[in-house]
Formats: structure tokens, sequence, C-alpha cells
């Protein structure tokens, strides 16, 4: 999950790695509010979870309250690569003298965590590593060992940072480190870290991605969950705890297992090609033990989504047995028919595995219009990309 900025600075700041205060507002008399509050020139900056603010003209210094009321009369709504502004953050405006940048990533491939710092922050730090790919030093951080003071102080001095205030950029990396590891953050960057006419070293801008599967162990985590950002299908199926992933195509699939609900996503997308370049709509992996409740969760979610044309259940049964599936999608369909949502979309099944017979027999009797077995997954994925792309025709 990744984070607005203003969580990002709260997380710096409970971690003690300095950041300027601030507010954030979503209407233009509560901007103007906090900076009156604020007294003296301030910053109003998009509150949108993607890089380039600035450049979009999402990043603006107002001098005081009534320019800064303008300010977010301009970037409110503002849309910034796709992501529609609704808060922005007033914070007050620091004179800057330099730019930095400085980032801690975990690196799967190495098994240990990343640490990058240069001094020509402030600009997209991929065009630096692109252009000028020694003005960025790139360190391992052992997992076990963490960013140790020395090792910060190494990273300072080879980045090359003045040393009359290595000191504070050491300690800012080791801060970020306390932020990585206490919060389960996969990656927490900063761009730009300042060093203000005062003297100070300050994060001026950050970034954070938690790591999902460490929801549970911090409780606070709950409260920095966007609602309003996050697809309404994938927020009921979080809440039926179900692996589900809106995608942005037409054809919905349930499957039980990763690998093969991905497999039957690249099935899919390839069938499609044929029918007009349909694609599959989701990810919905309904596990190995799953039960018929969880199919009728699934099938609930799938059938819910307006772009949906048909539906391609693949299962093969393992430790949910195909009859489990099988009443599970019969259960489903008269539970959404009594509440008045009477499924209309084509439904093609593909069950095989233990106790597929008796899947495919509990089917067959229940002898639903809608449903339609077929026997391989290659050509239950051309069936329900046809049937998907016939109704997108009939529209
Ligand atoms: P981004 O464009 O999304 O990365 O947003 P940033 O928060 O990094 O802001 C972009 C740029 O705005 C920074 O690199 C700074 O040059 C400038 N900026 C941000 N805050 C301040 C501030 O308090 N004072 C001044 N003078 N410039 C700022
Ligand atoms: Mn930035």
């Amino acid at each position: 999950m990744d984070l607005y900025e203003y969580q990002a600075k709260d997380l710096f700041d409970r971690h003690v790695v300095p950041v300027t205060s601030g507010e954030v507002c979503t209407t233009v008399d509560a901007a103007q509010a906090a900076a009156a509050a604020i007294g003296g020139p301030v910053v109003v900056k998009a509150q949108v979870k993607t890089g380039g603010r600035g450049k979009a003209g999402g990043v603006k210094l107002a001098a005081d309250a009534d320019e800064a009321r303008s300010r977010a009369e301009g970037i409110l709504g503002l849309d910034i690569k796709g992501h529609i502004v609704r808060r922005i953050l007033i914070t007050p405006a620091t004179d800057i003298a330099e730019e930095y940048y400085v980032s801690i990533l975990l690196d799967r491939a190495n098994r240990a965590y990343l640490a990058m710092a240069s001094v020509e922050g402030g600009v997209e730090i991929e065009e630096v590593a692109a252009t000028r790919p020694e003005a960025l030093i790139r360190e391992r951080v052992d997992a076990l060992e963490g960013m140790t003071p020395a090792l910060a102080a190494r990273i300072a001095a080879d980045a090359r940072f003045p040393e009359n205030i290595r000191d504070a950029v050491a300690d800012v990396l080791v801060g970020l480190w306390r932020v990585l590891t206490g919060e389960d953050a996969t990656l927490v960057e900063v761009n730009p870290l300042v060093l203000a006419d005062d003297g100070s070293v300050l994060a001026l801008d950050g970034k954070v991605t938690l790591d999902g599967n460490a929801h549970y162990r911090h409780p606070h985590h709950e409260a920095l969950v966007d609602r309003d950002a996050t697809d309404p299908l994938e927020l009921k199926a979080a809440e039926l705890d179900l692996n589900y992933v809106k995608l942005d195509g037409q054809v919905g699939i349930i499957g039980n297992g990763a690998g093969l609900v991905m497999s039957t996503l690249d099935v899919v997308a390839y069938a499609g090609e044929e029918f007009g370049g349909v694609r599959p709509a989701n990810f919905l992996d309904i596990g190995g033990g799953a039960s018929a409740q969880v199919m009728s969760n699934g099938l609930d979610i799938v059938l819910g989504d307006p772009d949906v044309q048909a539906v391609f259940v693949n299962v093969f049964g393992g430790i949910t047995s195909c009859d489990a599936v099988a009443n599970g999608i019969v259960q489903a369909i008269g539970m959404l028919t009594d509440r008045g949502d009477a499924p209309s979309k084509p439904i093609v099944c593909r069950i095989d595995g233990n106790n597929a017979e008796e899947g495919r027999r509990i089917l067959t009797e229940f002898d639903h219009p809608l449903i339609e077995i077929v026997d391989t997954m290659d050509d239950a994925a051309r069936r329900v990309a046809q049937r998907a792309a016939a109704r997108l025709e009939g529209k």
C-alpha cells in the first residue's frame, strides 16, 4: 500500500525523521485557515499517490493565507496523471539551500535492502540514474545488521554530502531505517531531502510503501487505508477476505490457487485477441480450501462488476472438491436471485480434478440457462471470450 505524502511524513515524525509540520485540507476555506494559522509563506501541495506533482502544477508557494486560498482553488480537483486531487497539504514554506535524494527499499533479488543517496535531488531520480549514474550512490543494507550509524556515515560521505551536514544526513538514514523496519515498509524515499537556509536538514517530501502482508502487526495502519482511492469491489472483496484484484477487461475470472488464476488470465487474454481484444476483468483466487460460501461471495463480487460481460469459473479440485464448488455456484445464483440481483451474464465453467464428475453432474442437473460447462481450460477461455465479445457487440 502506497501512502500519501502527509501520511508518510506522519510516520517519519513518529520515528524522529525531521519534517515540516502540515495540515491536510479538503476545502479552500480549510486551506486558508491552515495557512493563516501558520502565519507566513506556505506551500500548497496536492496529495496524490503519484510522483511529479511539482511539474504538474500540484505544488505551489503562497505568500499568505489569501494566496494559499487561491492556490488551493487551482489545485483541488486538478487531474495529475489520472489522479484527481481531493486533499491538499498546507505546510510552512522552507527556504531551500540545496535539494538531495535518499531512499531505502527492499531488494528482493539480493535478499537485502538497498539504500540510495544523491546530492542531486529534487529532480526525477530516474533521470539522474540514467544520465549521471555516478551521482547516485547505491549501498547494500544487510537485513539483519540494518542501517548502522557507521554505514549511514559512509553513505553520506560516499554521496559527497557537505561535511558539516553529514551527521544530520546519517541520522536521517538511520531514522528512515526505523520507519522501514518499525512500520514494515518496503520503500521509504525522500526527494527532496533539503538543506534549509537555517542549516537544518529536512524531509520536504516523503514516499512510503507499506507491506500489506504485515498489516495485522500494525493496528494503526488501518487508518491509513484510503477508502476513497480503493476500488469499491476491492474493498468489498477485502471485507470478505477474498484475494481479488480489479483489472480493466471484460471477462470475470474465478479460480482456485494463485498459479491457476494467473495462467487463466493469460489464456483468456490470449483467447480474447481473436474476439476484438476482450481481456480479464479481475484476478480472483478463492483459495485451496474454498467452501461453497466462498464461491458464492466470489461470484457475487465478480458479477457485481459492471465491466464484466461473462464469467469464467476455472477450478481444479484439490482440497476443495468440485462438488463443493458446484454447490457454491448453485448457492450463489440462488442467493443473488433471492436478493433481486438475478445473474444475467454467461458463466462458463471448467471443472476438473477431485470429484469433477460429481461437480459437473450437479451443474448439469441445475440446468441454468446461463451456465455452460466446457471441458478444457483453453476451450473454456475461448468460449468465455466469445460470449463476452458477443455481449459487448450487442450493446
Ligand atoms: P513532487 O514533485 O511530487 O516530487 O513534490 P515535492 O514535494 O518533491 O515538491 C516538488 C518541488 O517543489 C521540490 O523539489 C521543491 O523544489 C519545491 N518545494 C517543495 N516544498 C518547498 C518549500 O517548502 N519551499 C520551497 N522553496 N520549495 C519547495
Ligand atoms: Mn518529490
